[in-house]
């Protein structure tokens, strides 16, 4: 029987309690203390909420479950929105990374992907010290298993979802009973969590910690949609058994970028961060991953795992015969640990020290934990609004991994944008929305809750159509203000984002882009100092140069672009013919693109625009070829 019953009844009961007596009504309970909940219950005790974080251990808030490692394409840009609406992970990042390089350096600065070995326990110290230190923020051990929720609604309905209640607090596995006005969940793979290692499979919401069996039985009898996913993590080897002479040295950047808005320079000396070295698998780990796929039940579920960080064993199924990378990583400076990025593996452990041993420059290491695989249950993130807020229930709010996406900067941004909504419902202030042409978290919350996920959902840029305009450099432009409005950026942080917001006024910023034009953009900033005064307080700021720089690359690119996007909307009606042949390569499509719409064929550009994950690049290439070849298909037209 739901608690929810047994909580309208007690509706009138709490109302009282919570004039009448000293009893705590939070406006704000968030739970879960992963990198979701971190940043949700910061933004809303920032926003004046009076907040609760529950999590099981506060020992492993901010504990990051796989990779040592932040930010990358697409992911590096969710961080510098994170950071430019006052988050914590870009912060941290910039005093517990240990590697630093931008990917996609040959590319354009839109595409740039800031990204940073990061020290393990350095990180989850820091991130603990600061939300230690926040005000309005209580933190609560617990495993949270149920939900105290107010009367049923009548017949209220939010897109096509019955409105059941609205929630006024949790019951926790130990009988407390926490009241709030607001609600996020932030529990990651912990839903209904199991482990596989080898054929053994065990309750866990990753190793040696215990799943949430009774919140998932509660969202189920909601009659909330869940669906299953998987992931898996690699095993960890000992620093000093490999032979290092064997492998490649990657080299981080001599001048680290930081993530966030706030920082000039990271913690660590350029020439003392660490290195990873790179070494491939070899036609034997092909051989061992095929003879124990008997003994391998993570493999053999049929649950869809993340397609863009895949086990060793799905990428030798899939393309059998290659070599494949292994990047060496170093777990932190005074660990005795490396991850090998790319060996996520679920066989019995001795056939994955053997598998490890198959490896060059591992012919000697010492398997010293075994990865694993997680099956969990996630939540359609259709369900939400684009506030992160359940249809069903009032007042309660989902982000991170529980939405079916996967990564730490992806859980992040969704834990800013559910906490600054969560508090501003408790306190009746208006709510947050940031939309795709704002910046890639819009992009995100746009996907997930217009098209779902069948498949754990990472950040590309490719997902944006608006690529050229949301960049990392004019993140804290694009939301730092927004986020002042909202009261979950400091008055510090906006002033120095104000400094660079002024010399983005139009006008100014014409100018300045003229002026860079005109000295083939190698204009000093004494030299823009000359055309506008308003500049001459960046004179010594090379950073204020760079950027602009950045903003003249794209001026004119940023106007074709938008052409692009209004040729989309026009030609919405176009009809695909029936015949297409999308394994042709006159069409120039992903295969992930080509086997998707093999599989759905879409029969108009409208239809083609809704299929899960069908990049705009995609769209738009197709939308070319279908006009470009309307002759020649016009009698099946
Ligand atoms: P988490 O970081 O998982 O945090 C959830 C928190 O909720 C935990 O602190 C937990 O203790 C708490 N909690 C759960 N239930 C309750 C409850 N009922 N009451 C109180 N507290 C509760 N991401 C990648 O990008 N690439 C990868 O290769 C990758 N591999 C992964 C491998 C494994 C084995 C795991 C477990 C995760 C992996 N991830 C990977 C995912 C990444 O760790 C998550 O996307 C990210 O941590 C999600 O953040 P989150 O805040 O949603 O949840």
């Amino acid at each position: 029987m739901l608690r929810w019953c047994q909580a309208a009844r007690r509706l009138k009961h709490v109302c009282q309690y919570s004039r009448c007596t000293q009893r705590e009504v939070f406006d704000v309970v968030v739970v879960g203390g992963g990198h979701a909940g971190t940043e949700a219950c910061a933004a809303a005790a920032r926003m004046g909420a009076n907040t609760v974080l529950i999590t099981h251990k506060r020992s492993t808030i901010g504990e990051m479950s796989c990779n040592p490692s932040f930010g990358g394409i697409g992911k590096g840009h969710l961080m510098r929105e994170v950071d430019a609406l006052d988050g914590l992970c870009g912060r941290i990042c910039d005093t517990s990374g240990i590697h630093y390089k931008v990917l996609n350096r040959r590319k354009g600065p839109a595409v740039w992907g800031l990204r940073a070995q990061i020290d393990r326990a350095l990180y989850k110290e820091q991130l603990q010290a600061e939300l230690f230190k926040v005000s309005n923020l209580t933190i609560i051990e617990g495993a949270v298993e149920d939900l105290m929720l107010g009367e049923q609604y009548a017949s209220s309905e939010l897109k096509g979802v019955p409105q059941l209640a609205e929630c006024l607090g949790v019951f926790l596995s130990d009988g407390q009973e926490i009241r709030c006005r607001s609600i996020v969940i932030t529990t990651g793979t912990f839903l209904r969590g199991a482990i596989n290692i080898g054929l053994d499979v065990r309750p866990a919401g990753r190793l040696g910690d215990a799943p949430s069996i009774g919140l998932a039985n509660t969202l189920e009898k909601l009659q909330f949609r869940l669906g299953r996913l998987k992931t898996g993590t690699p095993p960890r080897i000992a620093k000093n058994s490999i032979d290092y002479s064997q492998c490649q040295v990657h080299e981080p950047d001599s001048t680290p970028v930081p993530f966030s808005f706030l920082n000039e320079k990271v913690w660590i000396k350029p020439e003392d961060q660490m290195l990873c070295h790179l070494s491939y698998t070899t036609p034997e780990v092909e051989k061992i991953v095929r003879d124990t796929l008997h003994q391998n039940r993570h493999v053999q579920e049929e649950t869809n795992g993340p397609r863009y960080c895949p086990s060793i064993e799905s990428k030798i199924l899939r393309f059998s015969g290659r070599k494949h990378q292994i990047w060496l990583e170093p777990e932190g400076i005074s660990s005795s640990l490396v991850y090998p990025q790319g060996l996520s593996c679920t066989m019995p452990p001795e056939h994955q020290q053997s598998l490890l041993r198959l490896i060059p420059g591992l012919q000697h290491c010492e398997m010293v934990t075994p990865g694993y695989g997680v099956e969990y249950d996630y939540i359609d993130p259709q369900e939400l609004t684009p506030q992160l807020e359940t249809c069903r229930i009032s007042g309660l709010f989902l982000a991170g991994q529980i939405n079916g996406t996967t990564g730490y900067e992806e859980a992040a941004a969704q834990g800013i944008v559910a906490g600054v909504n969560a508090a501003a419902k408790a306190l009746g202030k208006e709510s947050l929305t940031i939309d795709r042409t704002e910046g890639y978290i819009g992009v995100l919350i746009d996907d997930l809750t217009t098209q779902g996920t069948s498949e754990p959902y990472r950040m590309f840029t490719s997902r944006s159509e608006f690529r050229l305009h949301l960049r990392p450099d004019n993140a804290d432009l694009r939301l730092t203000e927004k986020g002042w409005l909202f009261y979950i950026v400091d008055v510090g942080h906006m002033d120095s984002s104000c400094g660079y917001k002024e010399i983005h006024r139009e006008s100014d910023r014409v100018s300045a882009l003229q002026c860079l034009a005109l000295h083939s953009w190698s204009v000093t900033m004494e030299e823009l100092t000359k055309i506008n005064s308003r500049y001459e307080c960046f004179r010594n700021n090379s950073l204020v140069a760079e950027r602009l720089k950045i903003e003249a690359l794209y001026y004119e690119l940023i106007a074709g672009q938008k052409d692009d996007v209004d040729a989309i909307r026009r030609d919405y009606a176009l009809v695909i013919p029936h015949n297409i042949d999308y394994s042709s390569t006159s069409i120039s499509l992903s295969d992930e693109a080509r086997s998707k719409l093999s599989r759905v064929r879409p029969s108009t550009i409208a239809s083609a625009s809704r299929i899960e994950g069908l990049t705009p690049a995609a769209l738009l290439n197709l939308l070319r070829h279908v006009k470009q070849r309307q002759q020649e298909y016009s009698e099946v037209l």
